[in-house]
């Protein structure tokens, strides 16, 4: 989650610097791990122009690298924390979509239809290999908020609030479980320590409000960044990004990258993406941006029906049978 989405703003040589933690990170499965990627496709320039210099090149140059454990991590879209392999893959995708876009107006303007194409259908989930990412049945998705890594108690008692209260929106929303798992949180080591996920404080020079992770990210990313600018910005509902940042963490993207969105919002490519219902202006997963999109962030009927189509429904409203084995 971020305030601003202006991919050429903000742009510096000097990452930010992770605190602790010395975990190798490996690039998201599914999304071109060798960064050989969909074929890239050289001087095409995002704006349309013959360009001489690559959009990964442009993307490269122009996104805030931030150091997380060692590894240098490119802030794309706001929250999306993508390393260079992925970036590649990225870059790649999202030429090919202005590409298909831009045929797929030229279809429109001699009067083919093209309406089926450039339909948008709803609450966008992860996927890999043509399947839809989704935790385990029966999981518990437990996790812990590391004390140490807070400036002090009054952030983290704001952090363990909000993600009470944003994991519990959940809770009633699909068929998920979380667990805060506080008896971990004093610990002094980094990671997530028997837990599933760990929820850490990193300074990433405003780079994010937050950051988290998809399911089918390595487990050495398992984690949600709070960024000290979520303790200042009066922009969103804190406990509304929080509920955002779990919605990466259940597998679902960002709905503003569908076609329907505005053109303000920021472009992301939809490789490993697949949607589960009509485009929602309102839903928790879009960011407020091109003058629609909400800030408060809450869980809409969309997300409530589109989530159940991966998770079912609230575990509450189910009576387990043990089948005796
Ligand atoms: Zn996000």
């Amino acid at each position: 989650m971020s305030e601003h989405f202006d991919v050429t703003a903000g742009a510096t040589d000097e990452p930010a610097r992770a605190n602790g933690g010395n975990e190798p990170m490996l690039i998201r499965p599914g999304s071109g791990r060798d960064g050989a990627g969909l074929g890239a496709a050289r001087g095409f320039s995002a704006n349309g122009g013959v360009g001489h210099q690559s959009l990964f090149d442009k993307l490269r140059a122009g996104l805030r690298p931030v150091d997380v454990d060692g590894e240098r991590l490119y802030v794309a879209e706001g929250d999306t924390l993508l390393t260079e392999a992925e970036l590649q893959v990225y870059a790649d995708e999202r030429e090919q979509r202005e590409r298909l876009w831009s045929a797929i107006g030229a279809a429109s303007d001699v009067g083919l239809g093209t309406e089926p194409l450039a339909r948008s259908r709803g609450l966008v989930v992860q996927t890999q290999a043509g399947r839809i990412v989704r935790w385990k049945p029966g999981s518990v998705l437990s996790y812990r908020v590391a004390r140490n890594t807070f400036p002090d108690q009054q952030s983290y008692d704001l952090v363990v609030a909000g993600m009470q209260k944003a994991t519990r929106d959940w809770e009633l929303t699909c068929g998920c479980d979380f667990r805060h798992r506080a008896e971990l949180d004093q610990r002094p080591e980094s990671g997530a320590l028997g837990a599933v996920f760990w929820v850490r404080y990193y300074d990433s020079g405003g780079a994010f409000l937050a950051a988290a992770f998809f399911p089918n990210d390595p487990r050495s990313r398992w984690h949600v960044l709070i960024d000290p600018t979520l303790f200042t910005q009066t922009t969103f509902d804190r406990v509304g990004i929080f509920r955002h940042e779990l919605g990466h963490v259940l597998g679902f993207r960002h709905e503003h990258i569908r076609k329907g969105a505005p053109p303000a919002c920021p472009d992301e490519p939809t490789y490993d993406a697949k949607n589960v219902t009509v485009y929602d202006p309102q839903s928790v997963m879009h960011y407020f941006c091109g003058g629609i999109g909400s800030r408060e962030l809450r869980i809409t009927e969309l997300d409530r029906s589109g989530s159940q189509q991966v998770y079912g429904p609230p575990l509450g409203q189910l009576a387990f049978v043990d089948d005796g084995a």
